[in-house]
């Protein structure tokens, strides 16, 4: 199911595919933490600032064969599933009483390690599934099948979640969406250039694959794949872009579900939104249009194209727990052809990745307990109540906006909740039961329990007390509805944050991070709610064009980044990202400048304050990506490539033309009175 939209600093494909090679980076810590063999002085800071730091760094170093890239957030993530690794292996040779959280993260662990086990019971755990498919004799089977696997948090032609109301935020409601396609977004289904069509037969080839391994023969697991296919793409043709789906009031629908069940009967909204288990009379339908089509579809696709499908998506979403064929298909497709891993990762860091998936407060709160220490809080606490400061002067000092806005922007500002490091209270895993040797039934255990966790808020008041990410996560948001903002464990920690690292190293790496997620409540989509959490105007008229005219010149602006061979970045749909870093850069410096390191001159290692500043800046979003995955980021992802996350924002700022004295026949020249600023 389904969480809240949140606005986060990293693509979250990057967390599901990330690989094991481990860069240590305590060579490059020292005393100095910045890594001054990484820098290519050979390049004028001028000219590409991202070279000057990184460019060594990116000339020596090769992605390696089991990862899709390589770089600062990269080694930040290895060393955290390392971290978990040893935890996990610790954990679960012990002997803990049944029921406590240690025995089911350690046995849910040690399950997923047991190969052997998992190769042994071969297809027999999805044979039920599979005999149910295969029973189907009518579209009211269709949904009814459809229904039961969406109670054991499996996404089946549609999607279903629970989260705030947009207007009215307080309260939780019922979220339908578009979903129902295995490639990673519509537009796959119409894209012709080479790469595209490349993706598109390895999906193919994927599903197939699945088909055979279930014991179909070629012939009419081909048959099948094309059954599939085409179907997924008769609804992708209903699905909105992702551009069209950063419109918040555009995804709002809030409806009866007596009037949906006069409109679409063969979805029977009644009878479906009863057997989710779902006590509402009404929902919010996101995206009408696929709603319909499915309505359509559900009446007039034959229901051998409907079986095809439901037995695919089936054995898709449980290929990662059969056997080491189901695991390599799902390989081939997700991490070779989508992302060009070339090798899979070992198998501990898979389950690292699965019990953090399944288990993750859990495993969190075994975490933090070791990882996690009350002084990092403090810094990181005070780092933000100092960006916060900076911010609400940088609202003052706006040359576009009314005093009116400024005192509502300062209100939504100094509303902010923060949230840092892990829950104040953690999630109650009572109804779910491990065992050791039984890793697929475990997975369903905490699948439903995901389900029911959520079913039970409908119609109930939000509970602003809980967490997004879990606190391993390396990653970070900003969250409308609640409007705060949430930095788990995971990130806080170098080349991010480091506790004994001087203001102008963190307040460039981390510092940005926070500012970053600040500005989400403020970009072009955060900005439509208020400081509770609904979406409600707050800006006069004149205000709101102001916005927007400055909002379409970024877009204008990253339009030109090229991110991959011919392929540029989409403006329209990396717009809020982007505005989060414009005013994220901004914000850390202002603050930075109110420290005593900021206000001083002297030199470490020869670097002044300020250079440091941009330096940490520039070296954090170090990274090299494969081909394949940069491709998917820029067709799916709302952030921009790393290294225009760092030029974008300089390019356009002041004091970093005067730290590294850019003149005007530098390449990243933009006479100032062009420059775009908006926070
Ligand atoms: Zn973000």
């Amino acid at each position: 199911m389904k969480k809240s939209i949140l606005f986060d600093l990293l693509p979250l494909a990057i967390l599901l595919a990330f690989a094991a090679c481990v860069q240590s980076d305590q060579n490059v810590k020292g005393n100095s933490f910045l890594d001054a063999a990484a820098m290519d002085k050979s390049v004028r800071p001028g000219d590409d600032f991202y070279a000057y730091v990184n460019g060594t760094w990116i000339k020596k170093t090769q992605i390696p064969a089991n990862d899709i890239g390589v770089g600062g957030f990269f080694d930040l993530y290895n060393r955290t599933q390392d971290s978990l690794h040893a935890l996990l292996d610790s954990v679960s040779k012990e002997n803990y009483a049944k029921g406590t959280i240690d025995q089911k993260v350690g046995d849910f662990y040690a399950s997923g390690m047991d190969s052997l086990t998992i190769e042994k019971r071969g297809l027999e755990p999805v044979k039920l599934y599979l005999q149910r498919v295969n029973d189907i004799k009518s579209t009211g089977d269709v949904m009814h099948y459809a229904i039961d696997l969406q109670r054991e948090n499996i996404s089946m032609i549609f999607g279903v979640g629970v989260t705030s109301d947009d207007k009215n935020s307080g309260m939780n409601i019922v979220v339908l969406s578009q979903a129902g396609l295995g490639l990673p977004d519509r537009d796959y289904y119409f894209k012709k250039d080479s790469a595209n069509l490349a993706v598109i037969k390895a999906y193919q080839t994927y599903i197939s694959s699945l088909f055979r391994l279930a014991g179909d023969d070629p012939a009419i697991a081909d048959k099948k794949m094309m059954l599939v296919y085409n179907l997924e793409k008769e609804l992708a043709e209903s699905h909105k872009t992702n551009v069209e789906l950063r419109n918040p009031k555009a995804n709002y629908h809030k409806m009866a579900v007596a009037a949906l069940n006069l409109e679409m009967p063969a979805f029977a909204w009644k009878r479906t939104i009863d057997d989710l288990g779902l006590h509402t009379d009404s929902v919010n339908l996101q995206q009408p249009k696929f709603y319909q089509k499915v309505d359509v579809l559900l009446k007039t696709s034959p229901l051998d194209a409907w079986k095809a499908y439901l037995e695919f998506h089936t054995l898709d979403a449980f290929s990662e727990a059969l056997g080491k064929d189901f695991v390599k298909a799902s390989f081939d497709y997700n991490g070779r052809a989508l992302s060009g891993q070339q090798e899979q990762k070992p198998r501990w860091f898979r389950m690292v990745g699965s019990t953090d998936g399944h288990l993750g407060e859990a495993l969190g709160e075994i975490y933090v307990k070791k990882y996690f220490t009350d002084s990092a809080k403090k810094r990181m606490l005070a780092l933000v109540n100092n960006l916060q400061a900076a911010f609400v002067a940088r609202i003052n000092n706006l040359d576009w906006m009314s005093d009116s806005t400024k005192a509502k922007a300062r209100e939504k500002l100094g509303a902010f909740v923060k949230k840092i490091g892990y829950p104040d209270k953690w999630r109650d895993y009572g109804k779910v039961t491990i065992d050791r040797k039984t890793y697929f039934e475990n997975l369903i255990s905490c699948d439903k329990n995901q389900y029911d966790f959520n079913a039970a808020k409908v119609g109930k008041p939000v509970d602003r007390s809980e967490w997004g990410m879990t606190p391993p996560t390396v990653n970070a948001y900003y969250n409308a509805y609640n409007n705060e903002i949430v930095f788990p464990a995971g990130i806080l920690q170098y080349p991010s944050f480091d506790i004994n690292a001087d203001d102008a190293v963190n307040y460039g790496a981390v510092g940005m991070v926070i500012g970053h997620e600040m500005t989400h409540g403020f970009d072009d989509q955060g900005s439509q709610y208020d400081k509770n959490g609904n979406l409600k105007n707050w800006w006069s008229k004149e205000d709101s064009m102001e916005f927007a005219a400055k909002t379409k010149r970024i877009i204008d602006f990253y339009n030109h980044f090229v991110a991959v061979d011919t392929f540029h970045v989409n403006g329209a749909l990396t717009t809020g990202e982007n505005i989060a870093d414009f005013g994220g850069l901004s914000i850390a410096y202002d603050a930075f400048k109110l420290t005593k390191e900021g206000q001083d001159s002297t030199t470490i290692d020869g670097l002044t304050p300020d250079q440091r500043f941009f330096m940490a800046y520039a070296q954090e979003w170090r990274s090299k990506y494969k081909d394949e995955f940069r491709r998917q980021l820029v067709a799916v992802d709302v952030h921009s490539p790393d290294k225009d996350r760092v030029i974008g924002p300089l390019e356009n700022f002041g004091p970093f033309y005067t730290t590294f004295g850019v003149r005007q026949d530098d390449k990243m020249y933009i006479p100032e009175n062009e420059r775009i600023k908006i926070w």
